[in-house]
């Protein structure tokens, strides 16, 4: 895909028609810069794209910019460096640490799907490769420079960027690119209002482009006046019942919120008297950078050096199955935050068909996944090569996300002083980003885009 390089233009390789995937390259005067590498997830046909041609050659992207941590933002690099990117990849200090957790575990992940299809034979003729493997992690790591929030970065003598919070999950941030003097913002995922660890979303007050992300552009999150307590119920129940609580949790973010939910419990003193064990070696490794990043968050230090302390860590896998085979009342969380995968499903294989006991999902629970079943109520699922039913009790807090609604993306877009020229609207499904498009054309009255893949604009025109 050429394009004429002689004003700016903007190319939607990824996330345009779909959540995953997100790759928007900035082009001007031959300089290329690539914002988000993410890696296309969810459905087959969706996965198989990761397979594809990339549609520029990579040794040709001067470098690329990252908004955060998440897979479908950053699960690309190892790939793009494997087919000759030897660029600078920029993002902030925690969300360098993030993502060499997040790439390595999906690495990890890519390896022993890779080795389970040729070990079962699925496919017949040719030897099953994985997409790519810790050592490509390895390979991409020293590209990775971090950055402060509010730093301006000289990429060459036509664009510069500042980073600039975002609220979604630690290090997170939008990018605020100058191109020859007109500035293109880049949200990535945009926060909740008044995230429960994070400092909310910064305001900004104009930008020439905007490039937006589309998520919850069709709907609210649900209103939950108090988490806390609702987390406080289901507790009490799993006590009443001498039962065990399981939750799947997202390793980065949503675990360290349900921790600083129970610190704030027991401050009150009003959390139970039962043990607490996080089962995840890379929610573990996440709950370290949580650690040593107190700037980036909004809770004091007092509160960060305090609300792990009464939780038990368990990395080492002998110590995981102890835990599963102790039958003792507790609280274990563990990814993987869907039921796709990891530790949880050791834990569901022992208490699911029990019902003292409690599964609580804390999280969106994506379309084909167990998690996804489960909340809509099947009453069977398959794991570990067998059907269980389900007979433990489901209970779920819907309210926690680090995506912002469309009630609080469109208040903050009605922080800008004067409309963008254009907002294109990205990482949506079709109907979310179209139901959000109508919303701001109708309140706002701004020029929307819709990108589709591969679609290519150019800025700049007289
Ligand atoms: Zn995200």
């Amino acid at each position: 895909m050429e394009i004429e390089k002689k004003c700016v233009s903007l190319s939607f390789l990824g996330g345009a028609g779909t959540v995953t995937g997100s790759k928007t390259l900035v082009q001007i005067n031959g300089k290329r810069i690539l914002i988000d590498c993410g890696l296309f997830q969810g459905i087959k046909e969706l996965r198989k794209m990761n397979w594809n041609d990339f549609p520029i050659d990579p040794a040709s992207i001067d470098a690329v910019i990252l908004t955060h941590a998440h897979l479908d933002h950053c699960g690309y690099l190892p790939l793009l460096v494997k087919k000759g990117f030897t660029g600078s990849i920029h993002c902030t200090w925690p969300t360098m640490n993030l993502t060499e957790i997040i790439l390595k575990d999906s690495a990890k992940i890519q390896e022993e799907d890779a080795e389970r299809a040729n070990k079962h034979g699925y496919s017949k003729h040719e030897k099953t490769l994985a997409l790519y493997e810790v050592k490509d992690v390895e390979a991409c790591l020293p590209l990775l420079i971090g950055h402060n929030l509010d730093e301006w970065v000289i990429l060459n003598e036509f664009m510069k960027f500042t980073f600039l919070n975002s609220g979604h999950i630690l290090g997170g941030a939008f990018v605020n690119l100058y191109v020859n003097n007109e500035s293109i913002l880049f949200t990535g995922d945009i926060g909740r209002k008044d995230p429960m660890l994070l400092y909310p979303p910064k305001h900004i007050k104009e930008a020439d482009y905007i490039v937006m992300e589309s998520t919850y552009g069709d709907r609210n999150h649900e209103k939950s006046e108090d988490v806390k307590n609702e987390f406080l119920e289901v507790l009490n129940e799993t006590i009443k019942n001498k039962g065990t609580l399981m939750i799947p949790s997202f390793a980065v973010e949503r675990t360290q919120e349900i921790i600083y939910l129970i610190y704030r419990l027991k401050q009150e003193n009003k959390f139970p008297k039962i043990d607490v064990f996080l089962d995840s070696p890379m929610g573990i490794n996440a709950t370290k950078v949580f650690h040593q990043y107190h700037s980036w968050q909004k809770i004091s230090s007092k509160e960060i050096n305090e609300m792990y302390q009464e939780i038990i860590f368990i990395s080492d896998i002998s110590q995981s199955k102890a835990l599963v085979a102790d039958t003792k009342s507790k609280i274990v969380i563990a990814g993987s935050g869907m039921i796709e995968g990891g530790r949880i499903l050791h834990h569901l294989n022992k208490h699911i068909e029990n019902p003292n006991d409690t599964l609580l999902f804390v999280g969106f629970q994506g379309e084909g996944t167990r998690g996804r079943s489960i909340v809509e109520g099947d009453s069977e699922i398959k794991f570990f090569g067998q059907f269980r039913k389900v007979l433990c009790n489901i209970r779920s807090i819907s309210s926690l996300s680090s995506h912002g609604d469309r009630e609080e993306i469109m208040d903050w877009l009605s922080k800008f002083n004067k409309p963008p020229k254009t907002i294109f609207l990205n990482h949506g499904e079709p109907h979310q980003t179209e139901a959000l498009r109508v919303k701001i054309q109708h309140e706002l009255n701004w020029r929307v885009v819709i990108p589709k893949l591969q679609e290519s604009f150019e800025l700049n025109q007289p």
